[in-house]
């Protein structure tokens, strides 16, 4: 049995005016992520998992800020086709393990809608899916709600 793990890292700025998207679920809150797509943080932290585990490079490589195709798109569409080229190298996802580093809102009754969301997508169960989320205890950028990180793991099997 051949198994392969990967690791993702991604980092967004908070604005104002933006609709904040974590783990493919709208969050209300007073400001959002602000990037070339819909900046979902988490879901570019796992397509970085996804990818770093077969070695395919990032998500910039496959999903450049530069090509019009990518400007606003739904971070869940990036996964989705992430996902697929994890099929096309032979591979299934068995599960997934990530952290939200955030000062506010509170997002622990978003997660299940995130773990449902992201289960579904990567055709895997909820149980599969891992959504941690911690403040930085007032600490750095995330403390001063400038910005927001999060860190994704994926282990894959070759099928
Ligand atoms: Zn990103």
């Amino acid at each position: 049995m051949s198994f392969r793990i990967g690791s993702g890292i991604d980092f967004h700025q908070l604005g104002e005016g933006r609709p904040l998207m974590l783990g493919g679920v709208h969050v209300p809150h007073n400001k959002g992520c602000i990037g070339y797509s819909d900046a979902d943080v988490l879901l570019h932290a796992i397509c970085d998992a996804l990818l770093g585990a077969l070695a395919l490079g990032d998500i910039g490589v496959h999903f450049p800020d530069t090509d019009p195709r990518f400007k606003g798109i739904d971070s869940k569409k990036l996964l989705d086709e992430t996902c697929h080229l994890v099929a096309a190298e032979g591979y299934r996802v068995i599960n997934i393990d990530s952290s939200l580093c955030l000062q506010e809102p509170k997002i622990k009754p978003y997660v299940p809608q995130m773990q449902e969301t992201i289960a579904r997508i990567a055709g895997l169960t909820v149980r599969d899916v891992s959504i941690k989320a911690t403040t930085t205890e007032g600490l750095g950028f995330v403390g001063r709600k400038e910005g927001v990180v999060a860190y994704a793991s994926a282990l894959l099997q070759r099928i």
